[in-house]
């Protein structure tokens, strides 16, 4: 018999609006030309996550850095040579990469740009529900603060959450999962372990919603579901594919449908058309009908990533990401239990992480 307690989080009520940066053709080819200036200068190397732009996407691929999720951005950093890793992301992004790589300097475009998951569960709040539940394994999400992770016994990605956690359940430990409730709740019922899940939410995927993904599926009964974990029960159980972002990509790339509902950031679509040409790639709706949203299936935070700000980082050494030692030294801890838990079991990290 589990046990399910319900933890409320952090309101996140100032969310920014999308503003996509515009550029003419001219300014940009210029910005991309000092870019790539700047990062042989500075002996950088552009990180970017799947959700920024595609001219971030494709500049990072220009210059021999990467495109990927939070994790196998940081451990590229960590690979490469270069002094200074340039991460276009939010900010959590920015800490893991710190985390792992302390050694280095890390900037970024952004400082404010944030990810509501991280938000709504602040470092001294989370202390503080940890302690009244001492008997209880921690395991948080990627999408944390450093202060956060360095609380934590466990650091997870998406993939390796369920196994983790059926690990854990195996021999009796109770978890206390932070900070996203849905995926919280996916991993509670592929596990039936006994958790707690913080309240936690990303603003764009607890947007997808079933009725208007049912509605899409008719009109194109021959598309498949591709859905991130972070969303709504409802929106999960119509997936063909639950994923993390690479998982989602790789689906895209590797089903036979010719047509694919996604229900994740639409800055996924840029990768998706370099990985499969000709396939129809339609966004899940996230308004309902005749609704208005927020986020509309991209992240705001992500968004505050551009060329200007990244030009302006590079010139000046701006937005530079500095974590405490002690609590990067604490925080490390649960990452490299969850990379060692990996290279025991063989369970894959890279390329399957959330954000
Ligand atoms: S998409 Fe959601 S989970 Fe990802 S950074 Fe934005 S708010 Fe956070």
């Amino acid at each position: 018999m589990t046990e399910r307690h319900i933890i409320t989080a952090r309101p996140v009520t100032d969310v920014p609006p999308v503003v996509e940066e515009t550029l003419g053709d001219d300014e940009r080819a210029a910005l991309k030309t000092r870019i790539k200036q700047l990062l042989r200068a500075r002996d950088a190397i552009l990180l970017a996550h799947y959700y920024t732009s595609g001219d971030l996407q494709d500049l990072a691929i220009e210059t021999s850095g990467c495109v990927s999720d939070s994790l196998e951005m940081a451990r590229f950093g960590h690979a490469a040579t270069a002094k200074t890793l340039i991460v276009a992301g939010v900010r959590f992004m920015g800490e893991t990469a710190k985390i792992l790589n302390p050694e280095k300097r890390v900037l970024m475009p952004d400082l404010h740009a944030e990810c509501s998951l991280d938000l709504s569960c602040p470092a001294d709040d989370f202390a503080e529900f940890c302690a009244q539940h001492p008997e209880r394994t921690v395991v948080v999400y990627a999408n944390t603060s450093a202060a956060v992770k360095a609380r934590a016994d466990w650091m997870v990605t998406s993939s390796i959450a369920v196994p983790v956690v059926r690990h854990l359940h195996a021999q009796g430990r109770k978890i206390l999962w932070a900070p996203d409730r849905y995926l919280g709740d996916y991993v509670q019922k592929a596990t039936g372990a006994d958790m707690i899940l913080w309240q936690g939410s990303c603003v764009v995927h607890e947007r997808f919603k079933a009725e208007g993904i049912r509605d899409l599926k008719r009109e194109h009964p021959e598309a498949a579901v591709l859905v991130h974990p972070e969303s709504p029960a409802e929106v999960i159980a119509l997936a063909d594919v639950v994923g993390s972002t690479t998982q989602i990509i790789n689906a895209v790339r590797d089903l036979p449908q010719p047509t694919f509902i996604v229900a994740t950031d639409n800055g996924i679509f840029h990768k998706m058309r370099e990985v499969a040409p000709g396939k129809l790639l339609l966004e899940a709706p996230s308004g309902g009908r005749g609704a208005t949203c927020v986020s509309c299936a991209h992240c705001p935070w992500m968004a505050m990533n551009g060329l200007r700000s990244l030009c302006h980082a590079l010139e000046t050494g701006a937005n530079e990401i500095l974590v405490d030692e002690a609590i990067r030294t604490q925080a490390v801890r649960s990452i490299s239990r969850m990379l060692e838990f990996a290279a025991t079991t063989g369970v894959a990290v890279r390329g399957r992480s959330g954000d």
